[in-house]
């Protein structure tokens, strides 16, 4: 692999990265027209001489991007059946996500947002940002704001500042959380200027860390995740379950570990939400409950993850398994699988 100026965006970057072939060139073509493609530095120091490995699939587009499966959507959770204002989507009754950007700073092949993120669809103008926090301050049944997006750790740490300073003056705002894949794909990010925004709410800060395989952690974005935890801000991981990437036990065994001990409490494991040319990834949910239950008893409960699955449509995310109770709630089975009378 060649040395390669980053972030990787065009097809002629890819190439001459040595990540994609020639001969993939003209169907690629038409995935890079679709979709946004990056890679960072992180992501390709990751992938290191890998390129069909774990972190590589996350990241490097592929031809399967353009077959279509049955139940994929554009919009497969329903954001916008429940967005009141633009770059709001309210669909619990105390929470509400609010995205101020489209833009991240890698695209992820299998993100149920694929249709909605990229610099092509840029982000809220001031106007838009003033209506939608106008929207939290009028719905005093909101709890906790969840940003979103796209990453709002692309943000500058000035306009960051002013959403999260706006929201913490709003008295019943409780709580507010990021969603970010920032801390393992550029985590030189996490800079002080970032820190002194999340250090100086009176609200807690919850920061979900999206980090699929192990070796996303590398010592960068270990050393971002600790500058975080120092600045006080509480981190939990989420991660999507995924064919060729992290489909086995013993892999989300030491992904769960290492984001424990990195300071992220695995909080979600996501069932694929069916995007558009996704299915290259989909593991089914029988194997998936599966895998989940091959990891209790062997794992510490702290590093344990929920198993959820977000209902297409919009209807909302449930756990999905696996079950441990039997017969009408008379019997149960243990860890090893041995079934106890009640
Ligand atoms: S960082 Fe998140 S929003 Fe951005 S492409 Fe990846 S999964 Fe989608």
């Amino acid at each position: 692999m060649n040395a390669a100026a980053t972030p990787i965006r065009t097809l002629p970057q890819l190439m001459d990265a040595g990540l994609v072939d020639a001969g993939s060139a003209t169907a690629l073509a038409a995935v890079l027209e679709r979709y946004a493609v990056s890679l960072t530095a992180e992501v390709v120091g990751a992938i290191g001489a890998n390129r069909d490995g774990p972190i590589a699939r996350q990241y490097i587009p592929s031809p399967n991007e353009l077959v279509s499966a049955p139940g994929e959507q554009a919009d497969p959770i329903g954001d916008e059946a429940h967005s009141p204002v633009k770059g709001v989507v309210h669909r619990y009754p105390d929470r509400v996500l609010l995205m101020p950007t489209q833009v991240c700073a890698v695209y992820c092949r299998f993100c149920f947002r694929r249709e909605h993120v990229g610099p092509a669809h840029g982000g809220l103008s001031e106007t838009e940002l003033d209506a939608a926090l106008d929207y939290v301050r009028r719905n005093p049944n909101i709890w906790e704001v969840i940003l979103t997006g796209g990453d709002p750790l692309m943000l500058s740490a000035r306009r960051l500042g002013a959403i999260i300073t706006a929201l913490d003056e709003i008295p019943h705002v409780a709580a507010f959380r990021i969603h970010s894949r920032i801390p393992v794909t550029a985590p030189e990010r996490i800079d002080d200027a970032l820190l002194a925004v999340l250090a100086n709410t009176h609200k807690p800060v919850n920061l979900a860390v999206h980090c699929n395989h192990a070796d996303e952690l590398t010592s960068h974005a270990n050393a971002a995740l600790r500058r975080l935890r120092k600045a006080g801000v509480m981190l939990f991981g989420q991660t999507v379950l995924l064919k060729g990437v992290n489909d086995r036990a013993e892999t989300l065994e030491d992904l769960f570990r290492a984001m424990l001990a990195a300071g992220v409490k695995p909080y979600y494991l996501h069932q694929l939400d069916r995007a558009p040319g996704t299915s290259h990834f989909e593991v089914p949910l029988a194997r998936g409950r599966e895998i989940v239950k091959a990891l209790r008893g062997k794992l510490s409960g702290l590093a344990q993850p929920t198993y959820i699955l977000d209902i297409p449509g919009g209807a909302g995310k449930v756990p999905v398994g696996p079950e441990y109770l039997r017969d009408g709630e008379s019997m149960v089975e243990d860890p090893r699988g041995f079934v106890h009378r009640l």
